[in-house]
């Protein structure tokens, strides 16, 4: 079997209905947390509030988080022992999941959580780095970083993309060294495997069809998913075909045509978007206007902002040959017809390149409704979607015994994708996070 035949499994749902129990509201008296003061533990009720549950929404109800984890979900009884947080007006999201990101250091899981991203998919990285910070997801602790999972070095040819990175790493040349570099890939740390086939690029080698289907069954046979980085049709239709889970981005060099976009779908391969370093590529960073939005602006580091406003490179840049092969019209086009087809879209931002942790989230989110997604699927992309493609099964939905990774916003993002940006409180593990930004090390005193 696929890894991710089960992936369409209801079990969230199934759970999200078990915890819905219908009973009248308390009538207790209870303490209210009032606005702008911190809720002091991991334990508390939101009470009245809209849910996104990372699928469907639910008006007025109560949300009881116990230890760290949802206890309860409904219209429910709450415990009068606990701190309420009255949600009237506002809406209770999970936790949003960056399904594309590159970790280079802790400043960039610090960025994301500021923003409501409590889970990081890095896809390319310096293991040495991002293997040691794997063990916090499966704690309940205080934090005031997202959660990790990473793919470590990339499984490419000898000058194929990801080698001009400098960071060292192993490649492959022929099908019959799949199974050790796989092997040696999970044991220094990698969560699933990225490849990168790129047929017909021009200033990069690739690794063969063959091999990348070599690469695919081994991973599979450890119980591990493959992601593709492909820029073209070409490369999708092989990624596809050899039976990857993942495109890590959508492709644009062509518009996709009705009979491919429905072989994705029946292949149940998902598609990250990656909308927002398309326009990066081409001069038209979206960036500058999430660095405008006053919803958004306070909480950016001054590394953020540099991030956000970063000339892409021109034509006469030495990738530029390469980079051609990145259309953002043409991207949403290609995530508009997928759609229609009924493959699953992830979000995900390729950040910090020309992006930036955790803000740019929220400007992929509202690109994904502009290539035909609704707010309910553009939200789903980024919470739930990618917890049932890489099977964290403790995250990305709001249901009872789901980890409280938690983002609470004033408005209704179902109705105004952009009320996301307007963060009222964050929860990592059920504790409040505070959104204060960082003062900058001071350079050391000589
Ligand atoms: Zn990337």
């Amino acid at each position: 079997m696929r890894p991710n035949q089960r992936l369409r499994s209801i079990a969230p749902i199934v759970i999200a209905m078990v915890g819905f129990v219908a009973t009248s509201c308390a009538t207790a008296p209870v303490v209210t947390v009032a606005a702008g003061v911190p809720v002091d533990g991991n334990s508390f009720v939101v009470r009245n509030v809209r849910v996104f549950d990372g699928h469907r929404a639910m008006e007025g109800v109560d949300v009881v988080v116990k230890d760290g984890r949802i206890d309860m979900v409904g219209h429910v009884t709450p415990p009068t022992d606990l701190p309420v947080i009255d949600g009237a007006d506002f809406t209770l999201i999970p936790g949003l999941i960056e399904a594309h990101g590159h970790v280079e250091a802790q400043r960039e899981l610090r960025d994301a959580l500021r923003f409501g991203v409590t889970t990081e998919l890095d896809m390319l990285s310096r293991i040495n780095f991002t293997a040691p910070q794997k063990s916090r997801r499966t704690q309940m602790e205080r934090t005031d970083l997202a959660d990790l999972w990473t793919a470590g070095s990339p499984v490419t040819s000898p000058r194929g993309l990801g080698t001009q990175f400098g960071i060292p790493f192993s490649t492959i040349s022929k099908p019959d060294e799949a199974v050790a570099l796989v092997k040696g890939r999970i044991a220094e740390g990698s969560d699933y495997i990225k490849v990168m086939y790129e047929p017909g690029a021009p200033l990069f080698t690739t690794i063969s069809y063959e091999t990348m289907a070599a690469v695919v069954a081994a991973a599979h046979a450890q119980g591990v998913l493959v992601v593709a980085h492909i820029s073209s049709v070409e490369g999708a239709r092989g990624a596809v075909r050899a039976g990857v889970d993942e495109l890590a981005h959508v492709f644009s060099d062509t518009l996709v045509d009705d009979a491919f976009a429905r072989e994705i779908a029946a292949h149940r391969t998902f598609v990250c978007a990656t909308l927002s370093i398309f326009g990066g590529f081409q001069g038209k960073n979206f960036g500058a206007a999430l660095v405008a939005d006053a919803r958004l602006s306070p909480y950016l580091s001054a590394a953020q902002r540099a991030e956000l406003v970063k000339v892409g490179p021109g034509p006469k840049h030495p990738m530029a040959p390469y980079l051609v092969r990145f259309d953002v019209d043409r991207a949403i086009e290609n995530v508009r017809r997928l759609r229609v087809a009924g493959v699953r879209i992830l979000a995900g931002t390729d950040a910090a390149n020309l992006t930036s942790h955790g803000v740019s989230m929220h400007g992929e989110i509202e690109l994904l409704t502009r290539a035909g997604l609704t707010p309910a699927e553009a939200l789903e992309a980024a919470t739930l979607a990618p917890a049932e493609a890489f099977h964290l099964d403790d995250r990305g939905r709001i249901a009872v015994g789901a980890r409280a990774d938690l983002v609470l916003v004033d408005g209704n993002p179902l109705v105004d994708i952009t009320a996301t940006r307007a963060i009222v409180r964050i929860f990592k593990n059920g504790f409040e996070v505070s959104r204060a930004v960082p003062a900058v090390a001071a350079a050391p005193v000589k």
